[in-house]
C-alpha cells in the first residue's frame, strides 16, 4: 500500500509501499476513504515542540505515517470485535482513547484527554496511507458514519469541524445573538462559523488569506478583517470592531499565535471566553496574558482538544438534516502524491480551508 511517511523533519514526505498492516485480536483495519491534511500534522512535520512532544510521549518515532482526520471503510476485524463489521464507514476521533476507555477520563465521556490518548499520526501510523489499523485499545472510540454523508465532510468532523462543536456546544453555550471573534478562518476556524451560525450566533473572522474570508463570508460571516501581520492592523481592527458591534461573549483561536491572538482579549465582555485550539510553533508556545483584564472582567481561558467519540451522533444527524454544509470548508482533494505541495501551500498560508487526500495512486 502506498503511504506518506515523515522520516526527517521539514524534508518532503517520502512516498513509499508498505505491507498492509496485520489484524490483531481487536484491531480494526480501515480502507481510508479521505483524509484532511491538518495544521496539526503540518506543525509536527516542522518539528514543532509541543507536537513533537507529544509524538514521544504517545510512544511514536519516526519514520512515521501522518494524518488523523480520518474516514475509513472497515475493511477487517480482530476476532474480537464485536461492534464493528466489514463495510462499516467510521471516523475516529482524532483524539481517541489509547486504553480501551478505562482512564478516569475516558469513563466520564471525556476520551479526546485519554490518560493514554491516541492521534493517528503521532503514536500509530496514521491515514496519509491506503489502509491505516486501529489499534485494540483505541477501536472502541470508532465511530460509525452514516450512509448520506459526503466523505469530506465525515474525515472533517474527526478534528477540524470536531474541534470547534467542543468549542461552541461544550466548552462555551453559544446562544442565538452571541458575537464571537474567530482567529483563524482555516478547516477549524470556517468549521467553527458554521457551526456558530447554526447555534445563532454571530461571528467575525480575522484571517492573512482574502479568499478564506471571502469563504468566511460564503459561511455567514457578519464581518472579516484581513491581517498581514503587523500589530498596528490588529489595535485597528479591535478598534473597528469595538465601535461597531461593542464587546464580544468568545474570542475563538484556531492559529496558536499569541501576537494574533492577545490584542483581542480587551474586546472580551465581562465573564466573556477566551478558547484556545491552536497550536504553537516553535518559540512561540506562550502567551504574554493581561492578567489585570483577566481578573477584572473575570475572562475565561479554556484550552479545546478535538472532540470526545461520544459526541459524534449529533453531529452527523445535523449534516443528514442539512443543517450544516462544510462544502466551502474544503479546499480542495489530492493524491497522496500531492501531499508535500500542500505542505508548502500551507507553509504560505495560501490554502484557504482544508486540503483532503482522497486519492492514492
Ligand atoms: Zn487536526
Ligand atoms: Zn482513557
Amino acid at each position: 500500500m502506498k503511504a506518506a511517511r515523515l522520516v526527517e523533519f521539514q524534508k518532503p514526505l517520502k512516498i513509499e509501499d508498505l505491507e498492509v498492516p496485520k489484524v490483531g485480536k481487536g484491531d480494526v483495519l480501515l480502507k481510508v476513504i479521505s483524509c484532511g491534511i491538518c495544521r496539526s500534522d503540518w506543525h509536527l512535520w516542522r518539528g514543532d515542540p509541543a507536537l513533537v512532544a507529544y509524538m514521544q510521549w504517545s510512544g511514536g518515532k519516526l519514520p512515521i505515517t501522518q494524518g488523523h482526520e480520518v474516514y475509513g471503510e472497515v475493511v477487517e476485524v480482530g476476532e474480537s470485535v464485536a461492534k464493528l463489521k466489514n463495510r462499516d464507514k467510521v471516523v475516529m476521533p482524532a483524539s481517541s482513547t489509547g486504553d480501551n476507555r478505562t482512564c478516569k477520563y475516558c469513563m466520564e465521556g471525556d476520551s479526546n484527554v485519554c490518560d493514554h490518548l491516541v492521534i493517528a499520526g503521532y503514536g500509530i501510523n496514521g491515514c496519509f496511507a491506503e489502509y491505516m489499523l486501529v489499534p485494540e485499545r483505541s477501536a472502541i472510540d470508532l465511530v460509525k458514519v452514516p450512509d448520506g454523508i459526503k466523505p469530506e465532510w465525515a474525515a472533517l468532523s474527526s478534528c477540524g469541524f470536531g474541534t470547534s462543536w467542543n468549542a461552541f456546544t461544550m466548552k462555551t453555550n453559544l446562544k442565538p445573538g452571541d458575537m464571537v471573534v474567530t482567529i483563524g478562518a482555516g478547516g477549524m476556524g470556517l468549521s467553527g462559523i458554521v457551526i456558530a451560525n447554526a447555534l445563532g450566533a454571530k461571528v467575525i473572522a480575522v484571517d492573512v488569506n482574502e479568499r478564506s474570508l471571502e469563504k468566511a463570508k460564503i459561511l455567514g460571516s457578519i464581518e472579516t478583517y484581513k491581517y498581514s501581520g503587523k500589530s498596528e492592523e490588529l489595535n485597528e481592527i479591535v478598534e473597528d470592531i469595538m465601535k461597531k458591534y461593542g464587546s464580544v461573549d468568545v474570542v475563538y483561536d484556531t492559529t496558536g499565535i499569541p501576537e494574533a491572538v492577545i490584542p483581542f482579549l480587551p474586546l472580551l465582555r465581562v465573564h466573556g471566553t477566551l478558547l484556545l485550539a491552536g497550536l504553537m510553533m516553535k518559540g512561540k508556545e506562550t502567551f504574554p496574558l493581561p492578567a489585570d483584564l483577566v481578573v477584572a472582567r473575570e475572562i475565561r481561558i479554556q484550552g479545546v482538544l478535538m472532540l470526545p467519540a461520544q459526541k459524534f451522533d449529533t453531529i452527523f444527524k445535523l449534516m443528514k438534516e442539512g443543517k450544516i454544509n462544510l462544502d466551502p470548508v474544503t479546499y480542495k482533494t489530492i493524491s497522496i502524491y500531492d501531499v508535500n505541495d500542500a505542505y508548502k501551500e500551507m507553509s504560505e498560508y495560501k490554502n484557504a480551508g482544508r486540503i483532503i487526500i482522497n486519492k492514492f495512486s
